[in-house]
Order: structure tokens, then C-alpha cells, then sequence
């Protein structure tokens, strides 16, 4: 499943690598996951595995598009003019005679067209008469005429492997028969959150506990990229216990998150412990700024293990940056980060050495995206990360990048 691990020439293995070398190192562990099927009510998310091709057309027969009267056009050349209702065509009822030059069938919107007849004339141009109808206006030949496979014709692939399945989608899907489309598995992740200060949102803090807002950003950041959160964990600063917690969720699990004691503190058992469970590091400390402690493994049977830093913006920045891709590659997702270049609405701050990654809101304009800062962007403030999801890169050769200047963007959903 997995390639063999990217090696950064004269590089030694703790030097900060670039975003851009984190993500390559990422996606090459990252492997498309098998197929399975789902039903079309449980397909919304999900990442369609082979081309759909309709294997029929859509619509399946002609049919009016309009309530009116299916007629011959060129009886209609000379308005007024009387025609002989010959019988009806409704929706789901063919009518069971054809349509002959002087008469007309009466047909309802998505009725199928009766044979003969080449154009509808809509009721409005109408007037009733006695067994007849009296056409007011002129038709033209296919006038208010939906003809069969002019939306998808047999035989065309309507979607591509790798299309993210939305409402437009899935009703194509349903329309042309295909009622359990192969998708691909979602990737099963496991969260691990650290720290002996970290207690569950929903009781009073006792002195020096903090809540734990990581646990449940990330869950929701995961999920709306398309993993299944399959386990959620919390260990405590002792080796041991992350030794067997970290275990515990590689079980089953296609990525392990880690949050928090990720640095070298004597209370920061992450990393070691991924050593002691066999894991091969492939990278550790990113240049990004927050989230650049991030360090990434691989378990001995597979499993991808991103360590997290702890303070909440640094979480979720790394996640969105390297986690992320991870998921859209495990599920062929062809559309994956949507990165544009905007304009700095204002001042933004950079790091010289460090990429900056500036949490803002964007605004659309004449000339592009704005964006802003969204307040202070030190690592532990986690509002900045709330709102329209905007990074802001600034590389890591600016100590700012000026307002009105061009600036990479990403938003990530
Ligand atoms: P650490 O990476 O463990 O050194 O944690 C860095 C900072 O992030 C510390 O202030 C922690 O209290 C905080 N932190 C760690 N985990 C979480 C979490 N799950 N939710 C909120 N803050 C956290
Ligand atoms: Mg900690």
C-alpha cells in the first residue's frame, strides 16, 4: 500500500522542511483506499470510486414539456386551426394511439410523446372547442419537446472516478439507475489527545485544567473532510500509558492524530512512544508557523501517524495542512485544496525562516479575494481560526507582506 519513504537530500531529519515537501512526504504514504458500495441516501461525502456511465438515456423517451397538445408542426402553419382530439398522453400513460395530420393528443408535462406528433402546442395557445381544439399560434418542429438522452445520452460517463458526491450529483446518479454507486472507503482516524491538564468539555475545571477543545475541532475538521472518526482517545503525560493508548489506536485505523506533548519536554512522551511501538519517522517539524512541530510517522503496519502539536490553532493549522490532503488522497478526491492568489487587505505578519500561515477572513472584491487577519494569530488563540476558513501563506522570506500585495491562499473546507 504504501511507497517507499521520500528522502530529503542533505536534509538531516529534525530540520524544519517546507510545507510543500511535508505535503509531497505525505502524499506519498497516502494510498487510494478499496471501494465499497453505498446507497444513494449514504452517498452524500462520499468519493465516487469508477466512472459512472449511464447505462441508459436520460430522459428515457421523448417527451412534452409542457401541458398542452402534441401535434403535427406543420398543421400549424396557418392559425387559427381546428384539430380533432384523438386521445390523451399523461405522465406514466402513453397515449395508445399516434398522432395523424388534423388531429391532436392531449398531453401533460413529462407525458411521453406520442407517435407521429413532432411538436407540442402549449394549452395557453389554445382554445378549447367541442372534441377538438383550436391551435391559436404557429409551432415549430420540436417546439416544447424533451427529447430522449439530450441531458445524458447511453453510454456517457456522467461523473469521473475521484468526483466528491453532492446533491446534483447524486440525483444524476438516481436518474440514470445507478441506485448504489462504488465509492471509497472513508478513512478510518483515530484521535489521541494528551495532556494531564485536558478535561472533556461539560464540568467545572478543577486548578490548572484546561478543556479540551482540540479533541472535538478535529473530530469535526476530520469528519467534514471525509474520514470516519473511528476512536477518540485521551492518555496522560506518562510513557506507558501513551505507549498503550497510541496502540490501541492504531488498531483498525488508517491515520493515528495525536495531539499535543509533541515537543521534548520530560512531560512529552509522543514521540517516543511512536519510537518504542517500531514506527519509521518520516518527517518531524515543518516550516509553518503554527503548527510547525508537527512530526509524521509511519507504523510498522501501515498505519499514518501525524503528531499534532497541542495549542488549538497550531492543531487545526497542521491538520488542515498536511492531515487533510492525507484523507482527500486516501479517497481519490480529485478536487482537493481550493488555493487561489488574493491580495493582503492589509499588513500581514511573516516569519523569516517559517512559512506563515495567517488565519483570515476573505472577501471577494473587483479584483479578487481580500484577505485579513482574523484578530491575534498566536498559536493558543483559537478564535482566529473561527469563521470562513482562509490561510494566508506567507512565505518564509518576508518578515511582512505589505498590504495590497498578492498572497497564496488556500481554504479549506
Ligand atoms: P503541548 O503540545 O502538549 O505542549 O501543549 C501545548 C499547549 O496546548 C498547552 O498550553 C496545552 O495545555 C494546550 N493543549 C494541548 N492539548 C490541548 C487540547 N486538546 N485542547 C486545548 N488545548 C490543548
Ligand atoms: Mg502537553
Amino acid at each position: 500500500m504504501h511507497g517507499a519513504s521520500v528522502s530529503f537530500p542533505g536534509m538531516s531529519p529534525e530540520k524544519r522542511i517546507s510545507i510543500d515537501d511535508a505535503r509531497r512526504g505525505v502524499l506519498e504514504h497516502a494510498a487510494r483506499l478499496p471501494d465499497e458500495e453505498v446507497a444513494l441516501d449514504d452517498a452524500l461525502g462520499r468519493v465516487l470510486a469508477v466512472d459512472a456511465v449511464a447505462p441508459s438515456d436520460l430522459p428515457p423517451f421523448s417527451s412534452s414539456g409542457m401541458d398542452g397538445f402534441a401535434v403535427v408542426a406543420a398543421d400549424t402553419t396557418a392559425p387559427p386551426v381546428r384539430l380533432r382530439i384523438a386521445g390523451e398522453s399523461r405522465a406514466g400513460a402513453p397515449a395508445a394511439v399516434a398522432v395523424v395530420a388534423g388531429t391532436a393528443i392531449r398531453v401533460s408535462t413529462g407525458a411521453q410523446m406520442p407517435d407521429g406528433a413532432d411538436a407540442v402546442v402549449r394549452q395557453e395557445l389554445t382554445e378549447p372547442g367541442e372534441g377538438e381544439v383550436v391551435v391559436l399560434e404557429a409551432v415549430e418542429p420540436g417546439n416544447d419537446v424533451r427529447y430522449a438522452g439530450e441531458d445524458i445520452p447511453c453510454g456517457a460517463t456522467i461523473l469521473e472516478a475521484g468526483t466528491l458526491l453532492g446533491a446534483a450529483e447524486i440525483g444524476g446518479l438516481a436518474a440514470v439507475n445507478i441506485a448504489r454507486p462504488r465509492v471509497v472507503r472513508r478513512p478510518r482516524l483515530a484521535l489521541v489527545s494528551t495532556g494531564d491538564e485536558i478535561v472533556d468539555p461539560g464540568r467545572a475545571l478543577e486548578p490548572g485544567e484546561i478543556r479540551d477543545a482540540n479533541r472535538p475541532a478535529l473530530t469535526a475538521a476530520a469528519r467534514a473532510a471525509g474520514a470516519e472518526v473511528i476512536a477518540s482517545l485521551r492518555v496522560r503525560d506518562d510513557r506507558e500509558d501513551t505507549i498503550a493508548r497510541l496502540a490501541e489506536a492504531m488498531e483498525g485505523a488508517d491515520i493515528v492524530a495525536t495531539i499535543g506533548g509533541v515537543s521534548v519536554g520530560p512531560h512529552d512522551h509522543v514521540r517516543p512512544a511512536l519510537e518504542r511501538l517500531g514506527a519509521e519517522k518520516i518527517f518531524c517539524r515543518v516550516s509553518l508557523k503554527p503548527g510547525g512541530q508537527v512530526c509524521f510517522y509511519r507504523a510498522a503496519d501501515g498505519t499514518l501517524v501525524f503528531a499534532l502539536p497541542g495549542n488549538p490553532a497550531s492543531a487545526l493549522t497542521a491538520f488542515r495542512v498536511l492531515v487533510v490532503p492525507a484523507i482527500y488522497a486516501m479517497l481519490g478526491r480529485s478536487q482537493t485544496l481550493q488555493t487561489a492568489r488574493g491580495v493582503a487587505a492589509v499588513d500581514l505578519p511573516g516569519t523569516i525562516g517559517r512559512t506563515s500561515v495567517i488565519r483570515c477572513y476573505a472577501e471577494m472584491h473587483d479584483d479578487g479575494w481580500h484577505v485579513t487577519p482574523n484578530g491575534d494569530q498566536r498559536s493558543h488563540i483559537l478564535t482566529s481560526m473561527i469563521g470562513l476558513p482562509a490561510l494566508a501563506l506567507v512565505p518564509e522570506d518576508r518578515e511582512v507582506l505589505p498590504a495590497g500585495e498578492p498572497v497564496d491562499i488556500e481554504f479549506v473546507g
